[in-house]
This record gives C-alpha cells, structure tokens and sequence, in this order.
C-alpha cells in the first residue's frame, strides 16, 4: 500500500505563531486546524509535522520542552499527528535539517516509505514553500493577516486561508488519478 503525507509546519499554520512558544498554556489551535486535520486523514494522508525550533539551540527552551509540547498539542488534536520533527539548531550551526533543507522530510519519507509525488508540504512562510521545493514535494501556503503579503510573490503551488480549506483541496485532488 501506498504511504502518502501532509508535511505540517507546527507554528502559524497548526497553532498560533506566538514566536519561540516556551509556556504549554500558550498552545491555541488555529481557526480550523482540528477540523482540516481530521479530514485530510479521513483522506489517507498521514501527518507529520516538520519545525524548526531554533529556540533550543538559542537556550530558550529545552528539547523536553519541545517533546512535551508535542504531546500536549497531539492531546488536543486527538492523535491526529503521526510524528514530530524538529530542527534545534540556529541558523548560524548550518544543519542539514533546518528548513528550507529538506532533512526533516528526508527522514520521514525513509521512516515511513512515503511516496513524496503523492504528498504536500503545508505552511505559513516562503521557507516552507522552498522546503517543498528542495525536497520533491508540491508545497502549499496558508495565509492569514499576517503573510498576506506573501501572495504577491510566493512559489506555492496553492494557497488557503485555512487548514481545511488545504484538507477540502487536498482530498478532492486525491480521488483524481
Ligand atoms: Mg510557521
Ligand atoms: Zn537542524
């Protein structure tokens, strides 16, 4: 059988952006993330979210804390996530996981032999459109208030204003051969 994935950016497209996110309580789903999530696995997709967390790297917060945040987000989204990725690092450490690198999906695709044709990335920022791009895989854009500006020059193959309206276009692409 045949693995497909909806690779997610965790911050500003799952859950509000609040910029190196270091309290639990700070955890707010966005306008229709649960609900996009359910259907795209109602679709088939496996979900798997892919982050840099720099904040780690920058001794903002701990790796634990990031697992735990982890945790708590999939409580609230009733285990839809099949995995976490993240990148620690800073910028400046030049990993070969930080988006736009493709690391991160690399790894998923070789975890859970995903066919990458078949599948998406979806984010709020360009660096996760090229993150697409550097790894093979059609990237989609979420836009809201705050990257609207991006639409006036984005590569994304696609944009929405939420995460079911990716879900609705994602499924209905699914059913064509
Ligand atoms: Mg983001
Ligand atoms: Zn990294």
């Amino acid at each position: 059988m045949e693995v497909k994935a909806v690779f997610l950016d965790r911050d500003g497209t799952i859950i509000e952006d609040v910029h190196y996110l270091s309290r639990l309580e700070d955890i707010k789903l966005m306008p229709l993330a649960k609900e996009g999530l359910t259907l795209m696995k109602e679709c088939g997709y496996k979900l798997i979210v892919v982050t840099n967390q720099s904040g780690i790297g920058r001794g903002y917060f701990s790796e634990d804390f990031v697992r735990k945040t982890h945790e708590v987000l999939n409580d609230m989204l009733d285990n839809l996530i099949d995995a976490f990725y993240f990148c620690p690092h800073r910028p400046e450490d030049n990993c070969s996981c930080r988006k736009p690198k493709p690391g991160m999906i690399d790894q998923a695709v070789k975890d859970f032999g995903i066919n990458k044709e078949k599948s998406f990335v979806v984010g709020d920022k360009e660096t996760d459109v090229e993150l697409g791009l550097n790894a093979g895989v059609t990237p989609l854009l979420v836009v809201n208030r705050e990257n609207a500006h991006l639409l006036e020059n984005t590569k994304a193959k696609a944009f929405f204003s939420n995460l079911y309206e990716v879900a609705m276009w994602i499924c209905r692409k699914g059913f064509m051969v």
